[in-house]
């Protein structure tokens, strides 16, 4: 995957030269996540935005294992922008955590949505909270993605490690297909929902997400301050009856610090002017307003952003 990118990403990088050597566009890759969750489709959304009102840019949506993976492709330059999750964007900003190194060309470019740790089994695993994972096979995201880092948290605050559960590093469509065929015991995601994959798997079998317990979450948040108390509400999937309590963090659009102010202003600009025209593309479009623009914001925004944002008031 990761050299598929980047075989994109030269392909764009000579497409940027031989269009600015002629005066033309300015391609931008923009990565985002599994087909199965909502980078993907909120990514196409914004894209189509810029390439309809920004005629000095194209953008090109690209999939990927997203955020951590995201952020060090954008950190060491070998893509432009990217969506990920606002406390894996501060870890790779500052160098802390799981990143080695800062990448202190991470720029933001605008706050999108909220994103909320999912707890997925079946009715019939007979797992009915954290500690009941012991001993059991557990999707914890793809290598690379900020679900991941999150499970390995909340793990570790609730007691538990990776040695006391048998653990599978698996793309969200394998992990569900596993699931209906018994060989996987419960899942997670960090996803803005509801998200795709899930959907599916209810639609074939009796699922259940989990609650995380008020106690851990108030753990959590406490060492981990973008990682805040959120409620599923009930319904939001098949078969779920009942308001799920779990933790949150924000998805970021970010860019590097490269992209050329102007550029960024008008992005910005374009996709706030006119994000009602893509309310159909997942119903966590609606949440993408200048109101929340710079929520859960740690590090800093590109100056094109920031033009954008002390021109509509947000900022002095
Ligand atoms: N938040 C997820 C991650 O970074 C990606 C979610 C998505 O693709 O919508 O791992």
């Amino acid at each position: 995957m990761v050299w598929m990118v980047r075989f994109i990403v030269a392909f764009i990088a000579i497409l940027s030269f031989i269009s600015s050597a002629f005066g033309g566009k300015v391609y931008l890759s923009l990565l985002t996540g599994n087909p199965g969750g909502t980078y993907y489709p909120i990514g196409n959304a914004i894209a189509g935005l810029i390439n309809k009102y920004v005629p000095e840019v194209y953008v090109i949506v690209e999939t990927g294992n997203a955020s951590v993976s995201n952020c060090t492709l954008v950190g060491s330059g070998e893509a432009e922008m990217a969506f990920a999750q606002n406390d894996v964007v501060n870890w790779a900003y500052t160098g802390a955590f799981i990143f080695s190194k800062p990448f202190a060309n991470i720029r933001v470019l605008a706050s999108l949505y909220p994103e909320a740790f999912h707890f997925v089994t079946l009715k019939s695993s007979g797992i009915k909270d954290i500690y009941g994972l012991k001993g059991k096979r557990v999707a914890v995201g793809e290598v690379g993605s900020g679900t991941e880092i999150n499970a390995r948290l909340i793990l570790e605050e609730a007691g538990l490690s990776y040695k006391d559960i048998d653990v599978n590093y698996l793309e969200y469509s394998v992990a569900i297909q596993r699931m209906k065929e018994g060989k996987i015991d419960a899942f997670f995601y960090t996803v803005g929902y509801p998200a795709v994959v899930i959907e599916e798997l209810a639609s074939t079998k009796e699922i259940s997400i989990l609650s995380l317990s008020e106690d851990l979450i108030k753990k959590i948040g406490k060492k981990y301050p973008w990682l805040s108390r959120h409620v599923i509400p009930a319904k939001t999937y098949k078969w779920q009856e009942e308001n799920i309590l779990t933790i949150s963090v924000m998805a970021l659009w970010i860019g590097a610090s490269s992209i050329p102010e102007d550029i960024a202003y008008k992005m910005v600009k374009g996709c706030f002017t006119h994000i009602n025209e893509t309310y159909f593309f997942h119903p966590k479009m609606r949440l993408i307003t200048l109101d929340t623009a710079l929520e859960g914001v740690t590090t800093p925004l590109h100056d094109g952003a920031k033009s954008f944002y002390k021109e509509k008031g947000l900022l002095k």
